[in-house]
């Protein structure tokens, strides 16, 4: 029988939270819980779905959303020790098989139902990536490359695309709201964009937005939609405040009456805007049912000191909107949150991991401390002194295991396989073989385009004469298809050649082949495997990209956005100066200088015990191209305005000499001048 002492963690309104609607007739009413960072809304989900299920609920009928693979893992996990505790033997994580992200169910649905709603089975998802090189494609056929005038790059294009139909606003006040200096170009655009549609569709692609768009479009036919819908009897959503438009449109198509919603979230802790999130998805949630959902708030912070917290407060108090919730704590500390100033990165770096050593060798675990940054790129300086100092650490957010090329080149291969009307697969990987261009390429792709029979084709076909010798075994990796996951054997067998041509650095990336056929052995089917892989990668790691690293003691280090939901006894912040947070590219306006803000509330409410911000007096900006890389001098981020400093301790930090150190000072500025100027 089950006890009820698994609830008695909770406080009241998390307690409210978790028992309601359960155990009364039918299915509970909408539900929504906003609530500051910190305060348990995760914790109070995964109560929740526990109490469901204690309740007799059937964990293949609850359907769990979260912002990423990692978030719906640990919060399965979570569900499996609270039922354990609860019944003796748990609900294991693996029961609740309908945990994940819009984007990986949505692929699964439409999967599913595949050729009822118009769609081969074997369709390919494209990255971003590639949707990018398709988008190129396009481009080129349209000829809007070559034009005098400079065309938007492949990369804005699709940001273009990508936010007009993740917001549904027309083209036109997208560009203006968003893109402005695109806006003569909106006629070309609807052009191209209507050929990259029609090329998906010929190709047999879908890209990342096409599995909500498609899922939501699905779900326009009311008797579809309750079947999908009618499959689970509740949905319960994390972080609902970085959803968008077309998520919300699905979720109320799956959830009419609401009946069986639960969905969580903090608006001050809105920072997908920039990708067409809306927090209005949130805000307007309580009255998009009639009668109204019912909301819930909670006020205590569980996580962090009450300095942190404080500060924190502090940095989202002054933003313009107002948010309700006042956070508090019992957490009481005499450590405020640092400000740490040095001269340059370089020293930021090395004070950061000199504090990291330190901590670790007085018990905090390298696992329990985190490094935190505004954008992948200001990591650099900090992983070029974890490696010398030999720290392991697992980057989140930053280039991933999958954009290393020999990694693409080989999930091409398998893809071309599957699905031989996919062109950038079929060009990336035609013109592997030398003898075979763009223009072969090209002819090759056409020819497979309309065959019946893809294999008989590429059988009968004549190669370009230096790739004629290639030829066969590239047709047998072609050929594996149905085999898996041996065909990724085949697939790798006709691949490895040509990585030792075109690769120095080969051996390693042997290696990173092998791990992904480890990984691939985990997964049912070729098309399981491609699907998680493209929607939610392996992180990088210091080592080797994919390495497991297992119970081994590591360092994290994240963009803040991949950072959410998350929490560290200890966390560093990169670069607390303006140009960095907020973003150059985000003072445009004051919306986008207000999800800034957001942004740094966010870095700060992931401390429990300690909070360091690094401000260098100087720090390098990369211009994408614009007049080169440049160093440039910093101020505070203005979020921290000097009536704040209060609220923090200020150190200044430089390195020791090095020993036996000649020639010049290594800093040409005047550090102590800079300093005071700064403070005042
Ligand atoms: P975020 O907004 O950052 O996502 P959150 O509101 O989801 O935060 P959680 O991550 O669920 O907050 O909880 C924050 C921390 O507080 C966790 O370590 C959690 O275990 C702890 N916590 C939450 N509620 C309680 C409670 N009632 N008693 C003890 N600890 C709690
Ligand atoms: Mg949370």
């Amino acid at each position: 029988m089950a006890e009820a002492g698994y609830l008695d963690t909770l406080n009241d309104n998390q307690r409210a939270a978790v028992e309601f609607g359960v155990g009364a007739e039918g299915l509970p009413p909408p539900l929504l819980v906003i609530a500051g960072a910190g305060s348990g809304k995760t914790m109070t989900l995964a109560h929740r779905v526990a109490h469901l299920l204690v309740n007799g609920a059937d964990p293949q009928r609850i359907l769990l959303m979260t912002f990423s693979r990692r978030a719906a893992t640990e919060l399965t996990r979570r569900v499996e020790r609270i039922t354990a505790k609860a019944m003796g033997k748990g609900v294991v994580a693996e029961a609740l098989s309908w945990a994940g992200t819009f984007h990986a169910i949505g692929a699964r649905i439409l999967r599913e139902h595949a050729l009822s709603i118009g769609l081969h089975p074997d369709f390919s998802i494209h990255d971003r990536e590639d949707s990018a090189d398709l988008m190129n494609l396009c481009r080129n056929g349209l000829g809007f490359s070559s034009t005098e005038r400079r065309f938007p790059a492949k990369g804005t294009c699709l940001a273009i695309y990508s936010r007009a139909v993740n917001s549904g606003d027309p083209l036109d006040e997208v560009l203006r709201d968003h893109f402005p200096w695109c806006a003569e170009w909106a006629e070309e655009l609807k052009q191209l964009f209507g050929a990259y549609v029609t090329a998906k569709q010929e190709q047999n692609v879908l890209d990342y937005d096409d599995l909500l768009l498609a899922w939501a479009e699905v779900m326009s036919d009311e008797g579809f939609a309750a079947h999908i819908g009618g499959a689970w009897d509740h949905v319960l959503i994390d972080e609902y405040q970085d959803t968008n438009r077309l998520q919300a449109r699905i979720l109320m198509a799956l959830k009419p009456d609401g009946r069986g919603l639960t969905v969580v979230g903090d608006d001050a802790q809105s920072i997908y805007a920039f990708r067409a999130a809306t927090v209005r998805n949130i805000l307007d949630f309580p009255d998009a049912f009639s009668p109204r959902a019912d909301v819930i708030t909670l006020d205590r912070n569980y996580r962090s000191t009450q300095p942190i917290l404080e500060a924190a407060n502090a940095v989202i108090g002054l933003a313009r909107e107002r948010y309700t919730k006042n956070l508090w704590t019992t957490r009481a500390s005499d450590a405020r949150p640092r400000i740490v100033t040095v001269a340059t990165e370089a020293d930021q770096a090395r004070h950061f991991v000199d504090r990291i050593l330190e901590d670790r060798e007085t018990g905090t675990r390298l696992k329990d401390q985190a490094v935190l940054f505004r954008t992948s790129s200001h990591s650099v300086q900090l992983e070029a002194e974890l490696t010398r100092r030999n720290v392991p650490y697992v980057k989140f957010g930053g280039l991933k295991f999958l954009d290393s090329a020999h990694v693409k080149d080989l999930l091409a291969v398998l893809r071309l396989a599957r699905n031989p009307r996919d062109r950038v697969a079929g060009f990336r990987v035609l013109q592997l073989m030398p003898g075979i261009g763009p223009k072969a390429a090209g002819r090759i792709l056409d020819a497979l385009d309309l065959a019946a029979d893809p294999l008989t084709v590429l059988r009968e076909i004549p190669p370009p004469a230096r790739a004629a010798a290639d030829w066969p075994a590239f047709v047998e990796a072609m050929a594996a298809r149905a085999d898996w996951p041996a065909g990724l054997g085949l697939a790798r067998a006709w691949y490895e050649p040509h990585l030792d041509r075109l690769h120095e650095d080969a051996e390693t990336r042997h290696a990173d082949l092998m791990q992904l056929e480890q990984i691939a052995a985990g997964f049912p089917s070729a098309e399981a495997f491609l699907t998680e892989l493209t929607l939610d990668p392996p992180d990088a790691t210091s080592d080797r990209a994919g390495k497991p690293l297992q119970d081994e003691d590591y360092l994290i280090l994240s963009t803040i956005h991949s950072a959410k939901g998350q929490e560290w006894r200890s966390v560093y912040l990169l670069n607390a100066v303006d140009g960095c947070i907020p973003s150059d590219l985000g003072t445009g306006s004051s919306h986008e200088l207000e999800e800034e803000r957001r942004l740094l509330y966010v870095a700060m409410t992931r401390a429990k015990d300690h909070l360091t911000l690094g401000l260098p007096l100087r720090f390098y900006v990369s211009q994408q191209g614009r007049n080169g890389d440049r160093h440039v001098y910093a101020t505070r981020t203005r979020f921290i305005p000097k009536a704040m400093l209060g609220r923090f301790e200020q150190v200044t930090w430089s390195p020791l000499p090095r020993p036996g150190a000649t020639g010049p000072a290594p800093q040409r500025i005047d550090v102590s001048a800079r300093m005071r100027q700064m403070w005042g």
